[in-house]
């Protein structure tokens, strides 16, 4: 199928839902996913993400705000009248109907009588050309997937809406369906908007991933530029794992800002700070654990001039196969999480080891701090940390 329907971007504006007389799942949220994108709503369960999609799909009326697609105002429209169709976790697939019946389902009930050639086509899109006379409980679950997105699209939705469809499946065959919705809406070229809780889902997939924590959305963006330039600490935890230490600015000039932490001065570009910090303020300092080199502190001089670098000693080594997990206490953090490919493995580097840790420092971020909690214990003072046994750090020793 190459025919890509007429229609336009979704356009939620203002829209929220509140139910009862206080609870609100969705506070305002002002969004759009432009025409034929993979868009993927992202988050814990309970964050609101499968309210918003259900407020697109007609499901459930907003309590403010309005739903478009394309120039056309649908809030008041029932589901059906929706140029919109939805394929949720479980199939809902018809258990007494062939696959081609069920793919057939939606054209016969618009009274159309001859779907042949337009099930044969839906049926090499998903794949399953050989599959026709089958009935569903004959298929694994990838493919009955698979027949619920075929059944959807049959219909030439302006948007098909996805409530985790790969929830009920292994984590292998997800990984395979997540390459194959990616293609199928690739050839298609409907908007797909997509709600899961799982971050690799959504990297995977989609073309703009919007993060959703308490009914907000935290931050929109491409699955690259969330993961290298996450904005919250929610967000760079959320999408992976973010190494993130107190820090204090220094001085911020020329593109690039200096802070200390633990004694040692980093540096990082001046862009990738959530906000533009002024000397004296605080700030969390943020670095990937694959993007930190480790190396035993013996070798420390090997070490290339310009990176950002530590001293600490490790706390833990765990072989995962592809990598190596390190845990490094220093005096900038405790448990630092370092990832190394297991390429030429250094077996010095266990547990009591003294190391340095080192990066790039264009890899660094930096995010506001997070609001203390009134019940939050006092941070530790510097220097009552007894963990590391490491001379204190600075920017150029170790
Ligand atoms: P999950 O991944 O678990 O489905 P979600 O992010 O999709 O979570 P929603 O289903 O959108 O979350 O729910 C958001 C919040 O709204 C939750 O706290 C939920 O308990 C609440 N909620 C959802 N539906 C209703 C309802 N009909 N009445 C009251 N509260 C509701």
């Amino acid at each position: 199928m190459t025919e890509t329907p007429a229609g336009g971007d979704v356009r939620l504006v203002g829209i929220s839902k509140t139910y009862g007389t206080s609870f609100t799942a969705v506070h305002p949220l002002d969004l759009t996913v432009p025409q034929g994108t993979f868009f993927a709503l992202l988050g814990a369960s309970g964050c609101g993400k499968t309210t918003t999609l259900r407020m697109i799909a007609g499901l459930e009326d907003p309590t403010t705000g309005s739903v478009l697609l394309g120039d056309q105002d649908v809030t008041r429209l029932p589901p059906h009248k929706r140029p919109v169709n939805t394929v949720f976790q479980s199939y809902a697939l018809f258990p007494h109907l062939t696959i081609h019946e069920n793919i057939a389902f939606g054209l016969r009930r618009r009274g159309i009588r001859s779907v042949g050639k337009q099930v044969a086509e839906m049926l090499d899109l998903v794949q399953l050309g050989d599959f026709a006379r089958r009935r569903p409980h004959q298929l694994s679950g990838g493919q009955q997937q698979r027949v619920a997105v075929a059944r959807a699209l049959i219909n030439h939705p302006q948007v098909l809406l996805l409530d985790e469809p790969l929830g009920a499946l292994d984590l292998k065959l997800r990984r395979q369906m997540q390459l194959e919705l990616k293609r199928i809406q690739t050839e298609v070229g409907i908007t797909f908007v997509h709600v899961t809780h799982d971050q690799e889902e959504a990297m995977a997939m989609a073309d703009t991933v919007a993060v959703m924590n308490g009914g907000r959305v935290e931050q929109l963006g491409d699955p690259t530029e969330l993961y290298e330039t996450p904005r919250t600490a929610f967000v760079a935890n959320f999408l992976g794992t973010s190494n993130l230490i107190d820090a204090e600015t220094v001085s911020g000039a020329g593109g690039e800002v200096a802070v200390t932490a633990g004694g040692t001065v980093l540096r990082l570009p001046a862009d990738r700070c959530a906000t533009a910090p002024r000397s004296g303020d605080r700030l969390l300092v943020g670095i990937r654990p694959e993007k930190i080199s480790l190396v035993h502190a013996d070798d420390a001089a090997t070490v290339p001039t310009g990176r950002n670098r530590f001293a600490g000693t490790v706390a833990a080594a765990s072989f995962l196969g592809v990598s190596t997990q390190y845990l490094i206490d220093s005096p900038a953090g405790r448990k630092l999480e370092v990832y190394v490919q297991n390429i030429e493995r250094d077996t010095r580097l266990t547990p009591g080891a003294p190391v340095v840790l080192h990066w790039n420092p264009a890899h660094t971020f930096a995010l506001d701090p997070e609001p203390q909690s009134p019940d939050a214990p006092a941070p530790e003072a510097p220097g009552t940390d007894p963990a590391p046994q490491v001379p204190a750090a600075t920017g150029d020793s170790a």
